[in-house]
């Protein structure tokens, strides 16, 4: 914001006209990627010495780029900002980006032509408005011209690939899974999906790449400006979800992270794409595996309810937990103070059993508790969970980790790192450098230094949740029409 705010962008983001509509600003992208870069070099850090880099862009997005960005690219003049070279390359000069569900009649159009169950078995993913190729359809259709003018559609993630490397940018096979355009199985472009999204669509397209190649070297114009090595290597880019599976370390089956954030996410590293009408699946950037992933809208969001509701900080939240038994005493609740995602409800279900709010402890426990046996009865549809990295502001909380550790059976690390999606990003860059280079290296010799347990939480009484969760099942399945 504190650059944007001349752009008319707020908390990142422009809002559209239509409900729902929400843009992310390219030229601020390019601003901003110089602002980093020049408070790197002040900081003091030498951009000679950086062998690759790679990055995370939030899944998603498209930007639509015209007949003169290849050319553009390609001469990017040193006298002049980033900033002001972007905007003649632009189709549109702002893009949709995943918060916008202003989609929903193109989705529909998409899902019709290709048919529910096929849809499903090709992209892996139940239909989401937020993906990208539904929004490349709205532009197709409501913008004719902008699509006529649009010679090359790139994500985020290869869009920001490009701008460094000095030319187009394929997508990558994390990002291109957020789509809806990409066939899980084989990770290429189906035709079939391309055609139900828009005319002309593979025209407009580089296939598909794995994270691990390169865009090429740097552009001569961050050399000049910023002192980087013509050596330096730009690897391709991916999003924010696929770069934090190796920033959290979950590079084996088995291995999962907790994101305990606003939203609650749980994901975890797989051997093959799982597909769920409940979660979605992205390939790994490790080349190798996937990624499922189950969203659930009402987490710190539910629990800060439930703690205000109560009087209480996080400390008397966390000591309500401690004076609770695992199980309590068989009061529950489904907290879904807004409409939830996973399991999907039309509006909020706030339901207390065999307790009431007055009983506070009781209130404390049941949310978290909800919370924990929601995702453990869908949790087979990541492969089986052995160890759970947690990351969001409630990690912060042993007494809730503690709850997880026991509902999900598995130990709970926390690790030292907050910025896992930046730093997967980096790791990508290094293994994909180190190993075109010659230096054989492993996923598991990148990461490891960096996504070592500061602590973890052991299971202590995942016995005691047998019943419980059996009556949970019920519970949900009554008030949330499964
Ligand atoms: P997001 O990135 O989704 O905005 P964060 O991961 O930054 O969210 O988490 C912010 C949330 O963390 C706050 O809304 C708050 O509810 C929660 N939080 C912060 N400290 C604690 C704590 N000690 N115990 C539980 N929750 C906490």
């Amino acid at each position: 914001d504190e650059i944007g705010g001349e752009y008319g962008v707020e908390n990142g983001v422009v809002a559209g006209e239509e409900a729902g509509e929400v843009f992310g600003h390219q030229p601020l992208w390019a601003k901003g990627l110089e602002h980093v870069l020049a408070q790197l070099r002040e900081a003091g850090h030498n951009l000679a010495d950086v062998a690759a880099i790679s990055g995370s862009g939030q899944q998603h997005g498209t930007v639509y780029l015209n007949s003169q960005a290849a050319a553009g690219l390609a001469k990017l003049d040193p006298a002049r900002t980033l900033e002001e070279q972007v905007q003649a390359w632009l189709a549109r000069p702002t893009s949709p980006i995943w918060q916008d569900s202003s989609t929903t009649r193109e989705l529909g159009e998409v899902v019709d032509a290709i048919g529910r169950e096929r849809f499903f078995e090709l992209t892996g993913n139940a239909p989401f408005e937020r993906f990208s190729g539904p929004q490349i359809r709205k532009v197709f259709r409501q913008q004719p011209e902008v699509y006529a003018a649009t010679r090359h559609v790139a994500l985020v993630s290869s869009f920001m690939a490009s701008v460094l490397a000095g030319r187009l940018a394929p997508w990558d096979e994390g990002d291109a899974s957020g789509t809806h355009l990409l066939d899980i199985a084989t990770k290429k472009l189906h035709p079939e999906l391309l055609a139900a999204t828009a005319e002309d669509l593979e025209s407009r397209l580089l296939p598909v790449a794995p994270a691990a190649a390169e865009a090429g070297k740097i552009s001569p114009y961050f050399v000049e400006r910023f002192g980087f090595s013509p050596e330096c290597r730009v690897i391709l880019f991916s999003g924010d979800n696929p770069c934090s599976l190796i920033g959290l370390g979950l590079l084996a089956p088995g291995q999962a992270a907790l994101s305990l954030g606003t939203s609650d996410t749980l994901f975890a590293c797989t051997a093959e794409p799982r597909r769920s009408w409940e979660g979605a699946v992205f390939a790994s950037p490790d080349g190798i595996h996937y990624m499922s992933l189950l969203c659930k809208a009402n987490g710190s969001l539910a629990r800060e309810r439930v703690r205000k509701e109560c009087g209480f900080d996080w400390t008397e939240f966390a000591e309500a937990l401690g004076r609770t038994p695992p199980g309590n005493d068989g009061a529950m609740m489904l907290p879904y103070f807004v409409p939830e995602i996973t399991p999907k409800t039309i509006g909020p279900v706030v339901r207390l059993r065999g307790f009431a709010a007055e009983e506070r402890d009781r209130y404390c426990r049941a949310v978290i508790e909800a919370q924990a046996m929601s995702l453990r009865i869908r949790s087979e549809y990541l492969g089986g969970i052995r160890a759970i990295t947690a990351t969001g502001g409630a990690s912060a909380n042993k007494a809730i980790l503690q709850i997880f550790a026991d509902v999900l059976d598995c130990p709970v690390s926390i690790l030292e790192t907050t910025n896992s999606a930046a730093l997967g990003a980096a790791l990508r860059a290094c293994h994909s450098r180190r190993n075109a280079a010659g230096t054989k290296c492993s996923w598991y010799d990148v990461a490891k230094p960096f996504t070592e347990p500061l602590a973890t939480v052991q299971p202590r009484s995942a016995a005691a949740y047998t019943e419980p969760l059996a009556q949970f099942r019920e519970f949900e399945d009554e008030f949330t029409g499964a």
